[in-house]
């Protein structure tokens, strides 16, 4: 099958197995090429295993400190004629490179809000590697069947209190279009801060400290996003800014279970990336867009694995590990945050147009960064050759989970 990019909406539906290989085999070139994370953790827990933050940070630790992982992940296989999603083909990748290099690897292929999900996770801990030494949690999904009810809550993306208009940049044309939402109700608030704030991080943390799975000193981070005042009334002052502040109320709950064993809890604040999470945030696209011209004009613009690598090397397990800042965060976005670089989006924000727009902001890395998101735009894969798009399926799954990937990618698609 000739596997080309195919939209629906602002979604890409299709995938390549082979682009995928090629980001995968380079996220773990780039951290070798780094050597070796010193003092980094053995054995890892990643829930969110499959794309952006979650699969650099499986990257990181198994290719730069030789770490065992287990990954936790949602993805859809192959079907007919249809190709598996970008996260899928990523994780087959990644068991397979690791294998290669002698690192175990389990992946498990299910909803991580379930509790079987965390059953299978803890069994394969325990009758594997004994105990984990980190747990990395770096979910992002837009629905949670709730324990014990089954009830279906799902995330909006919406402001608090008012509406929000603005503008966001259609992908295939270039073209700037307006968007506007309007305020989130109470309940959409609720629920969003449900499936997306830190409730779940808890219960696998609690799960997991119960079964006696994680080993003394065990650290455990989160991944948020604060990002710049221009978007704030669409995201930090919005439904998933709430939900990113209940992160927060979450690690202070965890550091304190977690100093049972020598345990830490940490929220990580990262750079704003084009993954499969943030491509749907409105808004979100045009500040990107004007992001990656700056930065990369300033020359430090980071992607995934960049921002990762300095997390582990520098803050989480180097000289600076331990150091904290404001209110027990860890600031990875300080290059983003940079008076220079905030200057340029604040003083262009309202500025944009559909004239200037490609003058302004950089929509040629935006539209690459979202091409290599499906695993399309890499140099060195041959798009036009005949690809198998159904690859041996290596994980555990654990299918009775409510909440399957079709459903999940159903409201999208
Ligand atoms: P992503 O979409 O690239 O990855 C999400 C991961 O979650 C995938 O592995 C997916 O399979 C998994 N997943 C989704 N639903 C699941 C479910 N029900 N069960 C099991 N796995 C499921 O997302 P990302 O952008 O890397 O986001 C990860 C974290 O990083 C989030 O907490 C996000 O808020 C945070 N973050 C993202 C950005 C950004 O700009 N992308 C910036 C700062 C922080």
């Amino acid at each position: 099958m000739i596997i080309k990019p195919r939209y629906k909406g602002i979604i890409c539906t299709t995938a390549h197995p082979v682009g995928c290989h090629m980001d995968v085999k380079q996220q773990i070139e780039h951290i070798r090429a780094g050597g070796t994370i010193d003092h980094g953790p053995g054995r890892v827990l990643v829930i969110g295993a499959s794309g952006g933050y979650g699969l650099a940070s499986r990257v990181a630790t198994a290719f730069g400190s030789g770490a065992a992982t287990v990954g936790v992940f949602l993805e859809r296989p192959s079907f007919r004629d249809r190709t598996a999603s970008a996260g899928w083909y990523r994780a087959v990748s990644f068991d397979k490179c690791a294998q290669r290099a002698g690192l175990y690897a389990k992946s498990l292929n299910g909803d991580a809000y379930a509790t079987d999900v965390k059953e299978l996770a803890i069994e394969t801990i325990k009758s594997d590697l004994g105990q984990v030494d980190m747990v990395i949690y770096s979910l992002a999904s837009p629905v949670r069947v709730m324990p014990g009810t089954g009830q279906v809550v799902r995330s909006t993306l919406k402001p608090i209190g008012q509406s929000f208009s603005g503008y966001t940049i259609d992908i295939r044309t270039g073209v700037l279009r307006s968007i506007s939402a309007e305020p989130a109700s109470a309940r959409e608030i609720r629920d969003t801060v449900a499936v997306m704030g830190g409730e779940d991080w808890q219960l696998w943390i609690e799960a997991l400290l119960a079964a006696d799975v994680l080993a003394d000193g065990c650290i455990t981070t989160n991944y948020t996003y604060l990002g710049s005042e221009v978007t704030w009334p669409i995201y930090h002052h919005g439904t998933i800014g709430k939900a990113m502040q209940d992160l927060d109320r979450a690690a202070t709950e965890l550091g304190r279970l977690l100093a049972t064993i020598g345990g830490t809890a940490a929220v990580i604040v990262l750079k704003g990336l084009l993954t499969g999470a943030s491509s749907a945030i409105p808004g979100m696209p045009l500040y990107l867009s004007l992001l990656f011209r700056v930065m990369q004009q300033k020359g430090i613009h980071e992607g995934c694995i960049e921002q990762i690598e300095r997390l582990f090397r520098t803050r989480l397990f180097g000289e600076g590990a331990g150091k904290r800042e404001h209110e027990g965060q860890i600031r990875m976005d300080d290059l983003e945050m940079r008076p220079d670089v905030q200057e340029y989006i604040k003083h262009h924000w309202s500025k944009v147009d559909n004239d200037n727009l490609s003058d302004l902001a950089d929509l040629e890395s935006y539209r690459m960064a979202f091409l290599n998101l499906h695993g399309f735009g890499f140099d060195g894969v041959d798009y036009t050759a005949d690809v198998e798009p159904v690859l041996p399926n290596t994980f555990l799954e654990m299918t009775s989970a409510v909440v399957q990937p079709e459903n999940l990618y159903a409201k999208t698609e």
